[in-house]
């Protein structure tokens, strides 16, 4: 029987071939002449992280103030001496970003005419506002949000919630992500079959046995392995 429905991770997945989001910021810091390596940088990007979910007002910020936001928040962390402009370094993430949400947009628009279509992020509170501005909200006819659900991946909660506002079953259905923890070993749990996205050179983790169902490097490369 064909597969009914297609869950996507959002972030490192659809904006980004597998790249989180803090080695993303550390690229674009380091451009701007940052000097913190990623060890160092990493726990000053969870921090930001973690004041942008508790910013008032996160629920309706789109994804570009959304970035520009966590820019600014990251600078206000950061040793004095280790700072570079955020705003400079928003536009370069942004614009990175946005490069590859175009270039996954008609990809996603032909997924959408063959799957019913959700998403199931770990994320604060604006995923909504972060789709509309992308373009890609319509093509989703279920949208989960931790922030807004209360729970996270690889909680079986947030994946069940989604799959029954699609209708469809598990066995039926595929998770497209990049965080192998989070996507990939909480869906197979559920009998989901697990695409996983992320450079060739990224290992599989230990204990992996026969998950993820298939990997990719490029998102680009989902419409042949769901065929
Ligand atoms: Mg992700």
């Amino acid at each position: 029987m064909a597969d009914e429905a297609v869950l996507l991770d959002f972030g490192g997945t659809l904006d980004a071939d597998g790249v989180h989001w803090s080695p993303r910021f550390h690229a674009a810091y380091r451009a701007e002449g940052g000097t913190l390596d990623l060890a160092a940088f990493d726990p000053i990007f969870k921090m930001s992280d973690q004041a942008l979910a508790r910013l008032p007002g996160i629920a309706a910020l789109g994804f570009r103030a959304a970035i520009e936001t966590q820019a600014r928040l990251l600078g206000d962390i950061l040793p004095e001496r280790d700072r570079v402009n955020p705003a400079a370094v928003a536009r370069r993430l942004h614009a990175d970003a946005l490069a590859v949400v175009r270039r996954n947009r008609p990809i996603l628009e032909r997924l959408a005419r063959r799957y019913r279509l959700g998403i199931v992020s770990n994320f604060t509170g604006n995923l909504q506002p972060c789709l509309e501005e992308l373009g890609l909200a319509r093509l989703f006819a279920a949208v989960s949000d931790s922030a807004v659900v209360g729970c996270s991946k690889p909680d079986p909660r947030i994946f069940l919630g989604t799959l029954a506002t699609l209708g469809a079953r598990p066995e039926r259905a595929w998770m497209v992500g990049d965080n192998f923890e989070a996507d990939i070993r909480g869906a197979a749990a559920l009998g989901m079959r697990t695409c996983w996205l992320g450079p060739p050179e990224r290992p599989l983790p230990p204990g992996a046995g026969d998950v993820p169902t298939v990997r990719i490097a490029c998102f680009v490369d989902i419409e042949r392995v769901l065929a």
